[in-house]
């Protein structure tokens, strides 16, 4: 049994992707034990590779503006844990990046997850995520359209990335039902967790 401590440690030393990824593995998650907010997200890009944090990017901004969130809010893992689907950087298919390894999650997540104290909202992007925290074969539109049937304890969420901007465009409802119940229950999870509530 993992304490939090080995735990963090066993990933960061993970390897066993090794031979299977396009470089070292290189885990990139922030564990926060006692969150009240979990980011379940997909895989770490290239560029999230070199830069060694997650959604230090255009999709991370995006993702804290849906949120209503800083940047020191999102990287403080007291508020926020993310645990993309597979921690390392999977490598590039013909088109965009390659599904997170499925070792990754059938390895380490149930262990991570159970080491979280607090959970009271899990943000799930993408349909990898959608697909192992809501057992939904769904796609992805359709699962974000049916959000309600999650909340509040989850939420599925498209990719924040700019080439969702189509799909953005395509689903006004997103912006307009899904993100105002968003911001409130994310600044009331963060005042509890900011007043030690
Ligand atoms: S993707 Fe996950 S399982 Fe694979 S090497 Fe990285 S941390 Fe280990």
């Amino acid at each position: 049994m993992h304490t939090k401590a080995s735990l963090a440690r066993d990933i960061a030393n993970c390897q066993l992707c090794a031979g299977l990824l396009p470089d070292p593995p290189k885990p990139i998650l922030q564990l926060g034990f006692g969150a009240p907010i979990l980011i379940a997200g997909q895989a770490p890009g290239r560029l999230t590779r070199v830069k060694g944090l997650a959604f230090d990017d255009a999709s991370g901004d995006r993702l804290r503006a849906w949120l209503g969130v800083t940047r020191a809010q999102f990287y403080n893992p007291a508020l926020f844990s993310i645990l993309p689907m597979g921690f390392c950087y999977p490598g590039a298919g013909q088109s965009g990046d390659l599904a997170p390894r499925p070792e990754c999650a059938a390895h380490w997540r149930r262990q991570v997850l159970a080491q979280h104290e607090s959970l009271a909202l899990t943000l799930i992007i993408g349909q990898y995520a959608q697909q192992w925290h809501l057992h939904t074969q769904a796609n992805l539109t359709d699962t974000v359209k049916n959000w309600r049937a999650f909340w509040p304890t989850s939420l599925p969420l498209p990719h924040p990335s700019p080439r969702n901007n189509r799909w953005l465009k395509a689903n006004p409802w997103f912006s307009q039902q899904v993100l105002p119940p968003l911001q409130a229950r994310v600044k009331q999870l963060l005042g509890k967790q900011l007043s030690g509530g």
